[in-house]
């Protein structure tokens, strides 16, 4: 089966490749050079456009950063498709554009479903990502060999945009927690404590969370998170501040009393207006220490 694979950055560069990897023939496009050069390395054949991309794909995967991109994409590609193509946005958006965007292809005469991700870089390029899937049960049968091959659990969450909703409740506890994470190194700091002393007690502790033993926020301790290569994504903190946003907007519609994911929202959102924007969200942490 052919795979149209449209966004090749940090997340799904490596997705498409580990696509190759599994036999998949995986036609790709993205914006960038570097990112289609890169791509191109890892066996993907490349497209001088998504609508090319599309032309004779069973499947079309889109790995955007956001709704509007997603929205945009779909705008160009649904007509350029065949009739039937089952088209996948693993994107992180909001639920409403999930759900127009799935609308619309449905209207072009097409299947869709929302399957946004949570892993990381390095679980997209392990082929462990989490995969959170709104969609018919026909649709989720349909596309789960195919997100198994990039993950290691694919979730059915519900009709469409489900997955979205899922993402959105994960990412505000991951938000809430690195910021947590990283006061509690900024105040261990400030008592005199070791960065691995406090890593090696947490870890095994109560307060062992993802943001502190995978992507923790400081140099040391986890020798692959971002924190160690100056901060480079992994997940960048424009990215975890779009997420908050859409959380927030969520909470806010909902009358949903969520006051920490709304102050991790502010935080992060003040946090991406400077140069730590193209950072990954876990340095953070400077900002806190900055401030302190
Ligand atoms: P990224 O910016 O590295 O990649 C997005 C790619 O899309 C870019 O290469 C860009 O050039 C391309 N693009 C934009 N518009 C395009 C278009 N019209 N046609 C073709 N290509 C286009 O971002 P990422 O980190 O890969 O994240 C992608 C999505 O996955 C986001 O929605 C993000 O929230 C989500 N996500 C990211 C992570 C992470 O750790 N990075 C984890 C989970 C989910």
């Amino acid at each position: 089966m052919t795979i149209a694979f449209i966004g090749l950055g940090n997340m799904g560069g490596p997705m498409a490749a580990n696509l190759v990897k599994a036999g998949y023939e995986v036609t790709g496009f993205d914006l960038v050079p570097e990112a289609l050069e890169r791509a191109g390395e890892n066996g993907v054949r490349l497209a001088a456009s998504a609508t090319e991309a599309v032309d004779g794909a069973g499947t079309v995967v889109t790995m955007l950063p956001s709704g509007r991109h997603v929205l945009g994409c779909y705008d160009q590609v649904l007509g350029a498709a065949a009739p039937g193509t089952l088209f996948a946005d693993c994107s992180t958006i909001d639920v409403a554009d999930a759900r127009a965007a799935g609308q619309a292809a449905v209207a072009a005469g097409h299947r869709a479903l929302d399957a946004p991700v949570s892993g990381g870089v390095a679980g997209a390029t392990a082929a462990t990502l989490t995969f959170m899937v709104g969609a018919g049960e026909d649709d989720f049968a349909a596309v789960s060999p195919l997100l198994s091959t990039m993950g290691r659990r694919v979730v059915h969450c519900g009709g469409p945009g489900a997955g979205q909703a899922a993402k959105i409740c994960n990412n505000m506890i991951l938000g809430a927690s690195m910021i947590a994470v990283s006061e509690a190194f900024v105040l261990g700091e400030s008592l005199g404590l070791s960065h691995q002393a406090l890593f090696d007690v947490v870890s095994t502790a109560s307060g062992q969370c993802w943001a502190l033993t995978s992507n923790c926020p400081v140099p040391g301790p986890v020798p692959a998170s971002p924190a160690n290569r100056d901060y480079q994504p992994g997940f960048a903190a424009a990215l975890m501040a779009k997420d908050l946003g859409l959380a927030a907007e969520a909470i806010r519609a909902g009358g949903v009393a969520a006051e920490l994911g709304l102050r991790a929202a502010e935080i992060y959102a003040a946090f991406a207006e400077g140069p730590g924007a193209g950072q990954d969200f876990s340095a953070i942490v400077n900002a806190i220490r900055e401030k302190s």
